[in-house]
C-alpha cells in the first residue's frame, strides 16, 4: 500500500467497533491511526455492557443469600451488609484494567493512538486539536449517546452514563423508559434494595421482543418488587432538597424519589465531526447513511457501529469491523447478516432471544407452530422463591424450521448462544426433538417441547 498520505486508515472512536477495525486492518498490513476523545473501549467497556453486568451480578447476591436458607445455610438478614461505594470502586478498578488492555492491544498491533476530539477537514483529512492526519480512508465509529427528553427539570435527570458513578444509592428511584436498559437498571436498583418504580408511556415495555416474553417479564419483574407504571409519562421533575425530587406524572399524580434515571433512548453521536466538510450524509434520524460495504456518501469515508443505525450491540459492531477490514484490506469475503442475532437482557430473570418473535413469524410465514412452556426452576423447589422460567419456540410450519427461540429465566443469555448456532444452521423442530437433553437442566426443555401450544 503506497500513498502520499501518512495513513491508510484513520479510525475515529476507540470503542467496540473502532478498536476491532483498527487492529484487524493493521494486522492485514494497513498503516492505521485511531482517535479517541475519552476512555479506551467506548460505551461497552466504560458505561455499557461490562459495568452493567457487574452491577447485575451484585443485584443477585441478596437473593442468593436469602435462597441459601432452603439449602440449610442460615445468614440472618440483619447481618447482610451492602456497601455501594465498594461496588463502584471495585467496578472502576476492573474498567481501568480493561482500558489498559485496550491500550496494549492497539500498541501491539502497531496502531497509532491519538487522544482528542476528531473532526473531518475533508474526506482524507482528520484534525485532532493542532494535529492533522492525512489518510487514504477514514472510518467513523463514534457510537451513540443517551437521549433525554426536554421536560421541565431535565437537568435533574440522570442517564445511564451517570448511574455508573453515583456517590450513594437512594432509598427510592424512578427509572423512566421501556427499553432494555430501563428494565435492566430497574432490576439492578431493586436487587440492591432500592424501592424502584419504572415509568413507561406505552402499554407494555420491551417493544420489539416477543409479546409472551414481554408479559411474562412484566409479571416476574413485579414479583421482584419493581412498581411498573405503564401508560404513564413524566411531565416534570423538580428538586425538593438534596437527593429528593418530585416527579409529576401525566395522570396528574406525583411521586417523591431520590433519583430519576432517564433511559429514554440513544442518539447517534456525530457532534463536532464536521461531516459536511467531507460530504457525509445523515439519514432522517441522524444516523450516518452507509451502503452494504459501510461506505458513506463520501467515497473515502466509512462508518460502522451504533452511529449507522444497525442493531446497537457490541458483537454487531465487532462483526461489522471484521467485515469492513476484510473488504478494505483482504479478500473482501463475507457480508453482514442481521438475521438471527442472539441477544440477552440482563433483567431478573434474564431474557435470551434469537430469531423471529411470534408476531414477526406470523407476518413472514404462511403458518406457524408455537411451543411454550413455563415452570418453576428446580433450584427454587427448595428455596420456595416464587420465580418461574418461560421458554418458547416459533416454528415455520411449512419447512419445520425453528425461526425463533425465546426464554425468560436464569442464564437465558448463556443458553441462547448455542440455540443461536442451531438457528443459524437452519435447524428444524425435528432436529431439536432428535437432540438428547442434558438432565437435569432448564435447557433440556428446549429439546423436549412436543405439544403444540398454538397454531
Ligand atoms: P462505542 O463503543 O460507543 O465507541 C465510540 C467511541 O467513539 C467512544 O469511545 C467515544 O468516546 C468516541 N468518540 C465519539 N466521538 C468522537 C470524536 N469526535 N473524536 C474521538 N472520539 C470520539 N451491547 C451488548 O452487546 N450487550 C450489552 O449487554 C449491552 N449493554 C449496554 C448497556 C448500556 C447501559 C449501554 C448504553 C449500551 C449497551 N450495549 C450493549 C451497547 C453497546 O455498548 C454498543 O452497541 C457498542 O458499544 C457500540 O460500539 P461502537 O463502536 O459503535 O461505539
Amino acid at each position: 500500500m503506497t500513498s502520499a498520505n501518512e495513513y491508510d486508515l484513520v479510525v475515529i472512536g476507540a470503542g467496540s467497533g473502532g478498536v476491532r477495525l483498527a487492529r484487524t486492518s493493521a494486522a492485514m498490513g494497513a498503516k492505521v491511526a485511531i482517535v479517541e476523545s475519552a476512555d479506551l473501549g467506548g460505551t461497552c467497556v466504560n458505561v455499557g455492557c461490562v459495568p452493567k453486568k457487574l452491577f447485575v451480578y451484585a443485584s443477585h447476591v441478596r437473593e442468593e443469600i436469602e435462597d441459601a436458607a432452603g439449602y440449610g445455610f442460615s445468614v440472618p438478614s440483619d447481618q447482610i451488609g451492602f456497601d455501594w461505594p465498594t461496588l463502584v470502586s471495585n467496578k472502576n478498578r476492573e474498567i481501568e484494567r480493561l482500558n489498559g488492555i485496550y491500550g496494549r492491544l492497539l500498541d501491539n498491533a502497531h496502531v497509532t493512538l491519538v487522544r482528542g476530539q476528531a473532526s473531518l477537514s475533508d474526506g482524507q483529512t482528520v484534525r485532532v486539536g493542532e494535529t492533522v492526519l492525512s489518510t487514504d480512508r477514514i472510518a467513523i465509529a463514534t457510537g451513540s449517546w443517551p437521549w433525554v427528553p426536554d421536560i421541565p427539570g431535565r437537568e435533574h435527570l440522570l442517564s445511564s452514563n451517570e448511574m455508573f458513578y453515583l456517590d450513594e444509592l437512594p432509598e427510592r428511584a424512578v427509572v423512566w423508559g421501556g427499553g432494555y436498559i430501563a428494565v435492566e437498571f430497574a432490576g439492578i436498583l431493586a436487587g440492591l434494595g432500592v424501592e424502584t418504580t419504572l415509568i413507561y408511556r406505552g402499554d407494555l415495555f420491551l417493544r420489539g421482543f416477543d409479546y409472551d416474553v414481554r408479559t411474562f417479564v412484566a409479571d416476574e419483574v413485579r414479583k421482584k418488587g419493581v412498581n411498573l407504571l405503564f401508560e404513564t409519562n413524566i411531565e416534570a421533575v423538580s428538586r425538593v432538597a438534596d437527593h429528593h425530587y418530585e416527579v409529576s406524572l401525566s395522570d396528574g399524580t406525583s411521586l417523591q424519589t431520590g433519583l430519576v434515571m432517564a433511559a429514554t433512548g440513544r442518539r447517534p453521536l456525530t457532534d463536532g465531526l464536521n461531516l459536511e466538510a467531507a460530504g457525509v450524509e445523515l439519514d432522517d434520524q441522524g444516523y450516518i447513511r452507509t451502503d452494504g460495504n459501510f461506505r458513506t456518501s463520501a467515497t473515502s469515508v466509512y462508518a460502522l457501529g451504533d452511529v449507522i443505525g444497525t442493531p446497537q450491540l457490541t458483537p454487531v459492531a465487532l462483526a461489522q469491523a471484521m467485515t469492513l477490514s476484510r473488504h478494505l484490506y483482504a479478500d473482501g469475503q463475507g457480508s453482514m447478516d442481521y438475521r438471527n442475532i442472539p441477544t440477552a437482557v440482563f433483567c431478573q430473570p434474564n431474557i435470551g432471544t434469537v430469531g423471529l418473535t411470534e408476531e414477526e413469524a406470523r407476518e413472514e410465514c404462511a403458518s406457524v407452530r408455537i411451543y411454550r412452556t413455563d415452570f418453576k426452576p428446580m433450584k427454587h423447589t427448595l428455596t420456595g422463591r416464587d420465580e418461574r422460567t418461560f421458554m418458547k419456540l416459533v416454528v415455520d410450519d411449512a419447512s419445520d424450521r425453528v425461526v425463533g427461540a425465546h426464554m425468560v429465566g436464569p442464564e437465558a443469555g448463556e443458553m441462547m448462544q448455542g440455540i443461536g448456532v442451531a438457528l443459524k444452521a437452519g435447524a428444524t423442530k425435528a432436529t431439536f426433538d432428535e437432540t438428547i437433553g442434558i438432565h437435569p437442566t432448564s435447557a433440556e426443555e428446549f429439546v423436549t417441547m412436543r405439544e403444540v401450544s398454538s397454531y
